[in-house]
């Protein structure tokens, strides 16, 4: 049997069935957002660690050696241990730095690669104090070491100035109780004296803070076309609804007062209706308002928590490349250019200086989603290195038209967009035919694929053919993004006018 860890005991603290599933079935493989977060937090850990003078790191290949060489530290009069292990009647804690103190008193720190303090951390904690008592130690106080939203960077990072440290040991002693009676419960379960229940009993639990691994199994069980896949509904009205009999998108159109989109996302999906509907003032209205050159515009980045550069925050968003199409007139030709970092120095001032050469000085800019283009644009503008060209990247931020505004306001929309106004659920539901415009298949399909591949490119973890193939991919999926706008901006004008002749023609270069 494996152990019940923190993380598994947290997964399941509101709902048994979950740690009973991460124990006794396979685990599922990381999404590779996931491994980029864990990343992300395994470089604050280290940080943190150096925020102790004289720590030393618990290692083992298993959680038993680990636990026997926690306890030589502590032999040893270590006072700073960091991943120090302790388990106890299956139970099996990892703290993240523990203190040591005189005649088994122990003060421990949980390192969070988060700028806010969420509830669940104290769970996190709760647990870890509950296996020390349950192993003979006294704990006298419980911390939270979080990131400084504020720190700026200025050379070597100083751990002291990068963390905040928060006092979480009344919130810790409050859920002991909780904590023993979950562990109590997972133990029945376990030990054949109880029985899950037959049907899963859903929650918010299943989808905060994150989505449960478990969701895909324990949705089988749930009608087709229900309530849960209603896109931008809360959480809560979905449970609510669910429990109220109100199990489908068929039954949600009986509901009095039903939200617009909700409805027209239910109605459609019900009726199975292949027309997509349009809003036609509206749509003639943002048409009419692009100025040519037509420029399509996409950035993406790299958000590490420990900043790249001096001047930058945690979590700082730094461009990493770019794709432009820019079409002159109507029918004229598409022209593509792009822009791929070298993952070394601060790329971001040649980076600035090549875009301001692509773009034209007029005419309007169409992005998916206007705040990162306008936000990074804003940023560019003001690094020290970017002068020269300030005016012109302020130029181009202020010629910017959101295209997704016309999915998000659903003055366009068809059931293929499955309530989503994404670009990756639009540009499908225009075009299930052409394979040109498919996000499916392609090596790297969204930004945080291209986030993780730039990162492993930083870090050297990736090098000569690998990642000459890297970077052909990360350009591959770029283009797509300042494309596909593109090509559902010619969809748009046909739904104008169904004579009008195509948008453009294409070619690359
Ligand atoms: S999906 Fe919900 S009910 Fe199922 S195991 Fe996860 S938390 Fe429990």
């Amino acid at each position: 049997m494996k152990e019940i860890t923190k993380t598994r005991f947290t997964t399941g603290f509101t709902c048994v069935r979950a740690t009973i599933y991460a124990l006794t079935r396979k685990s599922k493989k990381a999404s590779q957002e996931m491994k980029y977060i864990s990343d992300n937090g395994q470089r604050v850990h280290e940080l943190a660690r150096k925020y102790f003078d004289g720590s030393v790191m618990v290692t083992g290949r298993t959680n038993a050696a680990r636990q026997n060489n926690t306890i030589r530290y502590i032999n040893a009069g270590k006072e700073y241990i960091c991943e120090a292990a302790f388990m106890s009647d299956n139970l099996f804690a990892a703290v993240d730095i523990l203190h040591v103190l005189p005649n088994k008193h122990v003060e421990v720190y949980e390192v969070k690669s988060a700028t806010k303090v969420e509830d669940n951390f104290y769970l996190d904690l709760a647990f870890q104090v509950y296996v020390l008592e349950h192993c003979g130690y006294t704990v006298d106080a419980a911390y939270i070491m979080i990131i400084n939203s504020e720190f700026i960077k200025h050379g070597d990072i100083d751990p002291k100035k990068f963390f905040i440290i928060e006092d979480a040991f009344d919130e810790v002693k409050e859920l002991q109780e909780d904590v023993d009676d979950s562990v109590g419960g997972i133990r029945s379960v376990l030990s054949g004296e109880k029985k899950l229940d037959e049907t899963p009993v859903f929650g918010k639990y299943c989808f905060k803070p994150n989505e449960c691994p478990y969701w895909d199994e324990c949705k089988k069980g749930i009608p087709e076309d229900s309530v849960f896949e209603i896109k931008k509904m809360s959480i809560d009205k979905k449970i609510g609804y669910y429990y109220d009999g109100v199990r489908t998108m068929k039954d949600l159109l009986g509901i009095k007062d039903l939200t617009a989109r909700f409805e027209q996302q239910a109605r459609l999906q019900v009726e199975k209706s292949n027309k997509t509907e349009v809003k036609m003032n509206l749509l003639m209205l943002f048409l009419s308002k692009l100025v040519f050159p037509i420029t399509s515009l996409d950035f993406e980045t790299i958000f590490d928590a420990l900043p790249l550069f001096d001047g930058t925050k945690p979590y700082s968003h730094q461009v990493t490349q770019y794709s432009v199409h820019v079409l002159e007139e109507k029918g004229g030709i598409l022209h593509h250019f792009d822009y791929l970092a070298e993952p070394k120095g601060d790329w971001r001032i040649p980076l600035a200086h090549e875009l301001v050469k692509v773009v034209p000085e007029e005419g309007s800019i169409i992005v998916w989603n206007d705040e990162m283009e306008s936000n990074r644009l804003m940023e560019l503008a003001d690094l020290p290195g970017n002068e020269d060209i300030r005016n012109k990247l302020l130029s181009i931020k202020h010629r910017i038209v959101d295209l997704m505004d016309i999915f998000l306001k659903r003055i366009v929309y068809n059931r293929f967009m499955e309530g989503s106004y994404s670009v990756k659920h639009v540009l499908p539901a225009f075009y299930p035919d052409r394979e040109d415009l498919r996000y499916d298949g392609m090596p790297i399909n969204n930004g945080m694929l291209a986030t993780i591949t730039f990162s492993k490119l930083l870090r050297g973890e990736i090098t000569g053919d690998e990642a000459a193939t890297a970077r052909k991919n990360l350009l591959t999926y770029c283009e797509l993004d300042t494309y596909g706008p593109f090509a559902i901006l010619d969809a748009l004008f046909h739904l104008s006018n169904p004579k009008s002749a195509p948008l453009y023609k294409r070619t690359t270069g």
